[in-house]
């Protein structure tokens, strides 16, 4: 996949990496800002990226739709609950580990992350802002009542249309669908981490979607630098000290080795 990049000389990764390492010890405060691309190794595919197979045939702005919720519960979860089944046995990688590792070694001070696949929980990372939500959890948008996933599970198994709740309004996934706001708390923290971070490492996101793709705006507005490992282009490949487009797993556990 990353033929191209592992073609290059060794040595102009080797330096990146290094480069990218000595950032890290030398930073006060680093934050690490995390999309689909961290959780593909995991094998759960980027929606974005064309003919992935579980958004096949569907228009995720459409199913994966506040509106679609609304209108059409069961319908709705009929695709969703295909998602809930697809994640259940996945198992962080080493790029999750990678994180857990830096943290616990003191250097990184929280993960900001678009994934709603529980995966950075799963690997031990302790501090951890889900803009996006995750499935951890559904919601009764009626009476508020929340349950967990287990149960919201057995309950769409058991009522073949979606999980009722004990009101018998449909649960909805806590998770940010389209056409909804981004939870004000969970932003709160991602903004003030992002402002006072002295590096921002941006992992496998396009930071394309706003508004997570204003914090590395924060970052540099606040005097601190940006690093990315993604593969594919960002908007912020010009302003970021060092980018690694290799595999995700082995570009961090390489860096997260010779902090
Ligand atoms: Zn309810």
């Amino acid at each position: 996949m990353a033929g191209e990049v592992d073609a290059a000389p060794a040595r102009g990764r080797g330096d990146r990496v290094e480069r990218l390492a000595g950032l890290v010890r030398s930073a006060q405060s680093v934050v690490a800002l995390t999309g689909a691309g961290i959780s593909v190794p995991s094998g759960i595919p980027d929606f974005r990226s064309p003919g992935t197979g579980l958004w096949e045939g569907v228009n995720p702005m459409e199913v994966a739709h506040i509106d679609a919720f609304r209108t059409d519960p069961a319908r709705f979860w009929s695709f969703y609950g295909q998602r809930f089944t697809s994640l259940r046995d996945k198992q962080p990688n080493g790029a999750h580990r990678a994180l857990v590792d830096l943290e616990r070694r003191g250097p990184l001070d929280g993960v900001i992350t678009q994934n709603i696949d529980q995966l950075h929980r799963a690997a031990g990372t302790a501090e951890l802002i889900e803009v996006h939500g995750s499935i951890a959890t559904s919601s009764c948008l009626g009476c508020g009542a929340r349950h967990e996933l287990e149960e919201v599970r057995r309950r769409l198994e058991a009522d073949g249309r979606y999980p009722p709740c004990d009101c018998g309004a449909p649960l909805k996934p806590d998770v940010v669908l389209f056409g909804e706001m981004l939870p004000d708390e969970a932003m709160e923290r991602a903004t003030r981490l992002a402002s006072e971070a002295d590096l921002l490492l941006c992992v496998g996101s396009s930071l394309e979607v706003y508004p997570v793709a204003g914090l590395p705006e924060l970052t540099l507005g606040g005097g601190g630098r940006i690093a990315i490992v993604t593969q594919g282009p960002t908007p912020f490949d010009r302003d970021a000290e060092v980018k690694l487009a290799g595999d995700v797993v082995a570009e961090l556990e390489a860096v997260v080795a010779a902090v």
